[in-house]
């Protein structure tokens, strides 16, 4: 039968989907399914490892017979995933012994603290090229073997593994016969030395893991093995951390190229090639993929609240109704008035690193009404975002070219003109955003030779709508001196107290 498809999985922190894309990167078929969250204590988030297996094959096989697919027409199978979160099983009976801990869990929080105290975090930067934080996986794995009873003693002897939720998907879809990860899921552990590409033995003896438990680390690219479960066999062949899998799903596969997801928060990564550069100013050095889907390294940076300001409008201050009657507001109005929105609710990240910085509106007069105020959220997004790629430019030293955009506030047309415009830089926003399903089911076909090579997937790759910069110099640098004088007041209002 002819192989007509590839499945992409796409497991989120809040919803399992399936996409099955064809030939031409079309989406053919649909399918997603909200799971639980558990939140047991304040700080902790938990998953049920077999809800999210569950549901991802339940949405896989609506997805398949929604337009009456059978298993021998997909290609491969891509799967793409929330990276960090934390799961370990049993071997015999693939039983979890705990629920999985997810990425947002603060629970080891205390750890990083003393990893600190000691300066053991240095190490942990220098190797793993993040910076040390509970929300990576290493401290969440050393939590389980500290909490469950025998659990490292029966780490040690092999009888439990830990898996990222590709893994744990993997290994489901194989019947337990296939224990891998791919580089891009594995950097994001804090137990991999993203330079010699391996496991690193001194940070596991730190945390107690035992090597045993650890899964084999593979190509995003590669066939790792069979699922079993759709009736008849469908390589797997394909894995990648959601940001990575958005990156290579956006064809950024060269240094130089950039990709940000204007979602909830921000998702920024630069692509570096085969340097992995160590930042400096709170960036992560991660590993991402390159055009024949061999490991390359990318800078990451995230802006914690982006649309999430949009949706404290419409819910916190009930100004618009929804997201989208935000970009009406912003043509209403010539400009902001002045003001400008630094929307530190929760402490600003890279390149300021505050925690205490709290959100501030500033330049209010009395003719500065609704309109301007939505528009001064909105212009936030783009100085966050300018903040980032002029931080990453420093660091890896490369000027940027152009912007590819996804994400849901990536439909607002003023936001991504402004954002050209601050950027001076080519924003494009590319006809297929679902970006990380894209990825991953790229990333699968490659390897079962659905697609030639990347020369053949670029020519999938179409752009929806572009944005040239059109603002005078001397308006731009006005505005941005404007937006570091806001910065540094939301700073001032945290320190001086
Ligand atoms: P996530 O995956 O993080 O949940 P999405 O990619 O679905 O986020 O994007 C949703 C976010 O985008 C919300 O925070 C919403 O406020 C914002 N958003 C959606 N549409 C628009 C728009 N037209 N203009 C501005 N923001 C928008």
């Amino acid at each position: 039968m002819e192989k007509k498809y590839i499945m992409a999985m796409d497991q989120g922190t809040t919803s399992c989907r399936t996409i099955l894309f064809d030939r031409r990167g079309n989406i053919c078929s649909m399918a997603q399914k909200e799971f639980p969250q558990y939140y047991p204590q304040p700080g902790w988030v938990e998953h049920d490892p077999m809800e999210i297996w569950s549901s991802q094959l339940s949405v896989s096989t609506e997805a398949m017979s929604k337009i009456r697919v059978s298993p021998e027409e997909i290609a491969a199978i891509g799967i793409t995933n929330q990276r960090e979160t934390t799961i370990i099983w049993d071997k015999e009976t693939g039983d979890p012994i705990y629920p999985a801990i997810v990425w947002q869990c603060r629970r080891t929080a205390d750890m990083i603290e003393e990893l600190r105290e000691t300066g053991f975090d240095k190490t942990l930067w220098a190797r793993t090229g993040l910076v040390p934080d509970a929300y990576f996986s290493g401290t969440k794995i050393k939590w389980i073997l500290d909490h469950v009873e025998g659990a490292r003693e029966r780490a040690q002897k092999g009888e439990l593994l830990f898996g990222t939720v590709d893994t744990w998907l993997i290994w489901n879809l194989t019947k337990g016969g296939v224990h891998v990860t791919d580089y891009t899921n594995a950097s994001r552990t804090m137990l991999f030395d993203i330079r010699r590409l391996q496991w690193d033995e001194e940070i596991l003896e730190r945390f107690q893991i035992p090597m045993e438990m650890l899964p084999k680390v593979e190509p995003s690219s590669k066939i790792y093995g069979s699922a079993e479960v759709f009736g008849a066999p469908i390589p797997v062949s394909g894995a990648a951390g959601d940001q990575q899998a958005a990156l290579f799903g956006q064809c950024c596969v060269q240094p130089g190229d950039v990709k940000n997801t204007y979602g909830t928060g921000c998702f920024l990564l630069m692509h570096t090639g085969d340097t992995p550069v160590q930042s400096r100013d709170g960036l992560l050095t991660t590993v991402c993929i390159d055009e024949k889907g061999c490991p390359a390294y990318a800078l990451e940076g995230s802006v914690f609240v982006a649309g999430a300001a949009i949706q404290w409008l419409r819910d916190g201050l009930g100004v618009i109704e929804k997201a989208s009657d935000s970009e009406i507001c912003c043509r209403a109005v010539e400009d902001t008035g002045g003001t400008y929105l630094v929307p530190a609710f929760t402490g600003m990240g890279a390149p300021y690193w505050n925690q205490d910085a709290r959100g501030i509106f500033v330049g209010l007069t009395r003719g500065v009404g609704k309109d301007h105020m939505v528009r001064a959220a909105v212009e936030s997004l783009a100085y966050q975002v300018y903040d980032l790629i002029r931080t990453m430019e420093k660091e890896a030293q490369i000027d940027l070219r152009e912007l590819r955009v996804d994400g849901g506030a990536c439909a607002n047309d003023f936001l991504m003109q402004f954002q050209a415009d601050i950027l001076e830089a080519r924003v494009i926003r590319p006809k297929c955003i679902e970006t990380t399903a894209l990825g991953a089911a790229y990333l699968a076909g490659l390897a079962v030779g659905y697609w030639e090579d990347i020369e053949e997937i670029r020519k999938n790759w179409a752009v929806e709508a572009r944005f040239d910069p059109k603002m005078e110099t001397k308006r731009r640098e006005d505005l941005l001196h404007g937006w570091e004088r806001a910065v540094r007041t939301a700073v001032y209002w945290a320190t001086e107290k």
